[in-house]
């Protein structure tokens, strides 16, 4: 699947707020939303805001930090309204069950990027097998481990 390849600090500037993007560095003094804390682009002046852009900022928002694209979030989507309870709820937890995400959050790389880089070079087995496609949803008991280390 694709990945945004430019510059993520501008994504960061564009929603106001830290997605913790790059890792160490977003801990840093050079974080970018520190240096310019103001939107990307020429046309900066504020606008009003309405119902739909707050919407689709939250939406833009969620892909971003996530790293995913349009077409897979909204995959991610049609899934979530496809089971039972709270669509909102389902999407979240479809995007938490995400591999690359399984494997930040259990503090085996500094960011998202990094996780999704080590998975696609091979380096994270589940249930001892190599899987390279960061999309993987894991499973409750599923065992992630790093390739060369004991379970
Ligand atoms: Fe966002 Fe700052 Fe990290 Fe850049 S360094 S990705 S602006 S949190």
């Amino acid at each position: 699947m694709a990945r945004f390849t430019g510059n993520v600090c501008k994504l960061c500037r564009r929603e106001g707020m830290k997605l913790f993007l790059k890792g160490q560095r977003c801990f840093s003094e050079k974080c970018g939303i520190n240096r310019r804390d103001y939107p990307p682009g020429m046309h900066t002046r504020p606008r009003k805001t309405t119902d739909f852009a707050t919407q689709l900022r939250e939406k833009q928002k969620a892909k971003r930090i996530y790293g995913v694209f349009e077409r897979q979030f909204n995959n991610y989507f049609q899934a979530a309204v496809r089971q039972k309870g709270n669509t909102g709820d389902n999407l979240l937890i479809l995007l938490e069950r995400r591999l690359d995400n399984v494997v930040l959050n259990l503090g085996l790389s500094l960011s998202r990027f990094d996780a999704r880089q080590m998975i696609a070079h091979g380096h994270v087995r589940v249930n001892n097998r190599r899987m390279d496609i960061p999309s993987y949803l894991v499973c409750p008991g599923d065992e992630i481990t790093i390739h060369g280390t004991d379970p």
